[in-house]
This record gives structure tokens, C-alpha cells and sequence, in this order.
């Protein structure tokens, strides 16, 4: 046993108890006049509604359940026994400590053994944990743990090269820092040559 039961499916429970668009509107209303401006003036007036709308955009991972995506997918193959990596994802991301973006790169990999799927699935699956509050250690691990779960390979690899806005505009402000996070499973985790390998594609550059 290798990879910790990350939770990383919807919860049915919370969707049934969510807000409604007006409540999520009213809040932002509320944050407008904390942060000491007046949310009626023409210039806001349309502003809830459309933070509303982004919100849907930023977080729609939340309805979505990327185990489901690769498992409707994969293809049972016979004798692919390379690597399959999808280098360069552009990764968009929240952070869940004060909800500013999280900008930056996924490297993700995976050594098949019966099963692939469609690189754009993989991409996918990023996509649908990105677009939730996260901390990057922990979206690494859900990737790497659901396509672990699903394809059943041999190995798989994920790394995150992400900048986080909650360090580079407020907080100790520093930019052109990013922070590298890393999950290595099976093969990736025993094997040094194929983690090198991984690796070396991972640095060379976007
Ligand atoms: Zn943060």
C-alpha cells in the first residue's frame, strides 16, 4: 500500500446543501463593503453577479468526478509497456487558506500494465481537482491516486510547478518563487532509472 486514501470524489451531501446564486451574491456584497467599498455604486453594481459566475468557472471540479472520466475511458491494451506522459499541463488552481490563484505547470506520467487512456483524460482529470479549493501537495497526490485507482498501471508520476498568489501579492510578497511538488507511485517510486527519466522530460523546459 503506497498511495493515502486522499477523499476525492463529489459529495452528493454537500451539493444538496449548498446556497443559493442570490445568498453567494449577497456574501460577495458583504466581503465588497468589508474591503471598504460600496457594492451599490455603478462601477459594482453587476460585480456579485458576476463573481457568481467565475466561482462556477474556478470550482466546477466540484461536480465533476475524475474517476468516473478515466474509468468510462480506458482501453484494455496488451504489451504497451512504455511510458506514457503528458508533459506542460497548465494548471489553474485555488488555494483553499485565502482563495487566490494557484498558476503553473503538471507533469503527469504513468507506466500502463493492461489499461491507457486518452492523454486529453489525463489532462481532464488535472482539470477536475484543480478547479477546487486545494493545496498543491494535496491535488498532486489526488491525481496520482486516481489514476492509480483506475488504470491500475504499473506506476504512476505526477509533478506540480505552480507559483501561488497568496505568497507573491499579499503575505511575505515574493515573486518568481514557485513551489514543486512531487508524487511517485509503484515503478516511479522503486525504479531510479525511470524516475530520472520522468524527471529529465518534466525539466526540459515548457
Ligand atoms: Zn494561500
Amino acid at each position: 500500500m503506497n498511495a493515502p486514501s486522499v477523499p476525492f470524489r463529489p459529495d452528493p451531501s454537500w451539493s444538496a446543501s449548498r446556497p443559493s446564486r442570490a445568498e453567494a451574491e449577497a456574501a460577495v456584497r458583504t466581503l465588497i463593503r468589508w474591503a471598504g467599498d460600496d457594492p451599490e455604486r455603478e462601477g459594482l453594481i453587476d460585480t456579485p453577479a458576476r463573481v457568481a459566475r467565475a466561482y462556477e468557472e474556478f470550482f466546477a471540479g466540484y461536480d465533476q468526478d475524475p474517476v468516473e472520466v478515466l474509468t468510462r475511458t480506458f482501453e484494455e491494451t496488451d504489451g504497451y509497456d512504455e511510458m506514457v506522459m503528458l508533459r506542460g499541463i497548465r494548471l489553474e488552481s485555488h488555494c483553499e487558506h485565502h482563495m487566490v490563484p494557484i498558476l503553473g505547470v503538471a507533469h503527469v506520467a504513468y507506466l500502463p500494465d493492461r489499461r491507457v487512456v486518452g492523454i486529453s483524460k489525463l489532462a481532464r482529470v488535472v482539470e477536475i481537482f484543480a478547479k477546487r479549493l486545494q493545496i498543491q501537495e494535496k491535488l498532486t497526490a489526488q491525481i496520482a491516486n486516481a489514476i492509480e485507482e483506475v488504470l491500475q498501471p504499473k506506476g504512476v508520476a505526477v509533478v506540480i510547478d505552480a507559483a501561488h498568489q497568496c505568497m507573491t501579492t499579499r503575505g511575505v510578497h515574493k515573486s518568481g518563487v514557485s513551489m514543486v511538488t512531487s508524487r511517485m507511485i509503484g515503478a516511479f517510486r522503486t525504479d531510479p532509472a525511470l524516475r530520472r527519466e520522468f524527471l529529465s522530460l518534466a525539466n526540459r523546459g515548457e
